[in-house]
């Protein structure tokens, strides 16, 4: 699957990051520097709280470097709250039951091109990267698992990510001192996460046991599944690494994105040829083909002596493959059992019937061949078998093709390399030269039909791209699904197309998008054909694995065969027993990846930015006379993202004299000061008037300097 996506509304828009066309703007950056530039551009919605953050910033050194007063006598707090909000924000848990917003299914996101970035920064400011977790109950530092040693002939199942999410998908297999992990993923974060890049699998559970992981597994190139993986390679000691061509490549180029010769560090094992046998300590892995909407996807069959997993990754059946045979699983009812099927189930709730990829390609294909303009294809860069078509069939047609948006061109170039898309040089136009063709032979291929603002769609239509205005004649064709919680800006994108434009085409027009996820229906195919002993719905949000349990219990999987497990769980197959979950999860609470930091910020760091996100923050600064005790010149007063200070006088002043009051009330000329008591006394006094004058809770900031 595709998690590739990102939603919207957490602003952190996946697609067109460093194009071309922003390139002049950007230059000096380097690519990583660039991918931040752009997705900090994004998060508007975080605006507030970042400004207030770096204000907050300048200010303090401003204090420091004015009244330079003695290190030891700056009482300032890094994190402080007013006394009535801390309740009211939800504490950064990666519990199960937690509700995620917008975290449906996203069928077929579209790839993002941020990669992990950060290396190259981090090496040259010469800092390494903090680990603090959040642990499991919310509290800050890596947790110490409960979970016991595992016992002889017993095979471990341990889903470190991607059985709540879509996204973050990981696997840990543990059998005696071996170890197998099929995919690290990484995932995009929630609208409550603000400031936050994307969140990578934990994987506390692997400290200490790096030496017996005989290999990662990965089932193909989504960012679902590889986009964590220059981070946790990287600290799981470079274990091998086992995929297939593509998706190798695309690792290759994370890797450099993430830290320049990065790739070197990777110790690969191709799958060249699915009859390969690859045994990794007791494990033996296999794999087989699957439909997806890239190449190279593979399904893993991996045998311990304790039962076979199978495992498809993502996964469709094709029910009018365009190029290969319907692939069916029946073969895999051979293995040898017990066998454990791990099955994607982003498609439990999809209950029509499939939708023919054929007839998307036909109905693309009339759109190309009769727009009396251009043609704009907005489309999921994770699509890069559709994009291929495409660029076939404009080829065929004698049209250009322009292809725009960072991850499109790095997928659709990877792919070129392989072979896996063919396409003669001069299909393929740079985007500047798009002038030098008639209208009617140019078709853009470009990322950001989910409205993402600022992705590539999105700037055509604000008239703010360099090389593309819209012409009324122009098509524009939204070949994707909507991706829930991006309904409002996709609705704002067509409705400002439609004023542009005569021709906009989207799905509910015309069969222009097929994901690639199965149906409800292919679920239960699958499980038919496979008939495993026991099942295991993985890889989407935990409603999805539900139903998609409910479908195995239709086609015969006993219930107390089926496992619905959660991050964390820990799955015990032992020959001659049933299953059994241990009571102990593993620690998969969230690490979070910030700039440079890697799982730096910890669920403090996050409500903070809630806070002042929320209703801003307030900073009064204080100088006090060492020896009288009384406040020394004018108090000064900071706000952002609460009241404009210039314009509330009223409230500023007022302020002022409460905090004289909460001074004298908490020193006295003939003891030392308590700073704490004042910090404190000031805070609650300012926290509670500005609540009572305003109704909002901002943070507020007390710095007390002695003079
Ligand atoms: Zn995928």
């Amino acid at each position: 699957m595709v998690v590739n996506s990102l939603r919207n509304n957490n602003n952190k828009s996946p697609q067109g990051h460093a194009d071309k066309s922003r390139a002049s703007a950007s230059q000096g950056m380097t690519h990583q520097q660039r991918l931040r530039e752009e997705a900090r551009r994004r998060q508007q919605s975080q605006f507030v709280a970042h400004a207030a953050k770096q204000n907050q910033n300048r200010k303090e050194q401003k204090v420091y470097k004015k009244d330079t007063p003695r290190p030891a006598q700056v009482h300032k707090k890094d994190v402080t709250h007013p006394p009535h909000k801390v309740g009211s924000v939800a504490p950064v848990q990666n519990t199960h039951n937690k509700p995620k917003k917008n975290n449906g299914p996203r069928p077929q996101g579209q790839k993002s091109s941020r990669p992990p970035r950060a290396g190259g920064n981090r090496r040259r400011m010469g800092g390494t990267p903090k680990e603090i977790l959040v642990g499991e109950n919310g509290k800050r530092g890596p947790q110490k698992s409960k979970v016991l040693a595992i016992g002889q002939k017993t095979l471990r199942i341990i889903p470190i990510g991607g059985q709540e999410e879509v996204g973050r998908n990981m696997t840990v297999f543990e059998y005696g001192n071996d170890i197998v992990i099929i995919d690290i993923g990484m995932q995009f974060p929630e609208e409550d996460m603000p400031g936050i890049d994307y969140i990578i699998p934990n994987i506390s559970y692997l400290k200490g046991k790096e030496k017996n992981i005989r290999g990662v597994i990965f089932t193909h190139g989504h960012l679902d599944h590889i986009g964590a993986a220059p981070i946790i390679l990287d600290q799981l000691g470079h274990p091998p690494i086992i995929a297939r061509d593509l998706t190798l490549a695309l690792l290759k180029r994370k890797m450099e994105d993430y830290q320049p010769g990065g790739a070197d560090r990777l110790k690969i094992i191709r799958v060249g040829s699915l009859d390969q046998k690859i045994r990794l300590g007791e494990f033996v892995a296999e794999f087989f083909d699957v439909d997806h909407s890239i190449m190279d996807a593979m399904g893993i069959s991996l045998s311990s002596p304790a039962g076979t997993v199978l495992h498809l990754g993502d996964w469709t059946i094709s029910h009018d493959p365009l190029s290969i045979e319907r692939i069916s699983y029946e073969k895999l009812a051979d293995k040898t059992r017990p066998t454990i099927l791990m099955l994607e189930s982003l498609g439990a709730i999809h209950k029509g019937p499939p939708m023919s990829e054929k007839k998307v390609q036909k109905n693309l294909e009339d759109i190309i061949s009769n727009a009396p303009g251009r043609v704009v294809i907005g489309t999921f860069s994770s699509q890069v078998k559709r994009v291929g078509y495409i660029l076939n069939y404009a080829e065929r047609i004698g049209k250009k093709v322009v292809l725009d948006g960072y991850s499109m061109r790095t997928n659709i170039e990877v792919a070129k390399e392989l072979g896996y898309i063919h396409a003669k040089k001069e299909t393929v136009i740079p985007i500047n030269d798009i002038h030098k063709y008639p209208d009617n032979k140019v078709v853009v291929i470009c990322t950001g039909a989910q409205g993402e603002a600022n992705a590539v769609l999105s700037r055509i239509v604000n008239d703010a791209h360099r090389f593309i205005t819209l012409k009324r004649q122009d098509t524009i064709v939204f070949s994707s699904s909507v991706i829930p919680g991006n309904e409002r800006s996709i609705q704002r994108l067509k409705d400002n197309l439609y004023r542009k434009c005569d021709n906009v085409i989207h799905k509910d027009i015309m069969d222009i998008h097929v994901g690639g996820h199965s149906t409800a229906e292919d679920i239960k195919e699958v499980i038919n054909q496979i008939k495993p002993d026991y099942f295991l719905p993985v890889y989407a949000n935990h409603f999805f694995l539900k139903e998609s349990a409910k479908l195995a219990y239709k086609v015969g999987i006993p219930e107390k065969n089926t496992f619905v497990l959660d991050n964390g769980h820990v799955l015990e197959v032992e020959v001659g027993k049933t299953p059994h979950i241990l009571k102990h999860k593993v620690d998969t609470s969230y690490v979070f990846i910030d700039g440079i930091g890697v799982g730096d910020v910890g669920q403090i760091v996050l409500r903070d930015r809630q806070m002042l996100a929320g209703d801003g923050m307030f900073v009064i600064t204080v100088l006090i006379d060492g020896k009288t005790k009384e406040i020394v010149g004018n108090m000064h007063i900071t706000s952002r993202g609460f009241i404009y200070v210039k314009e509330n006088f009223d409230v500023v002043n007022e302020t002022k004299r409460r905090v004289r009051d909460a001074v004298k009330k908490t020193t006295s000329k003939s003891t030392s000061i308590d700073w704490r008591l004042v910090e404190k006394s000031i805070r609650e006094t300012v926290g509670q008037f500005l609540f009572e004058k305003t109704q909002r809770r901002p943070m507020v900031l007390p710095v007390v300097i002695e003079v």
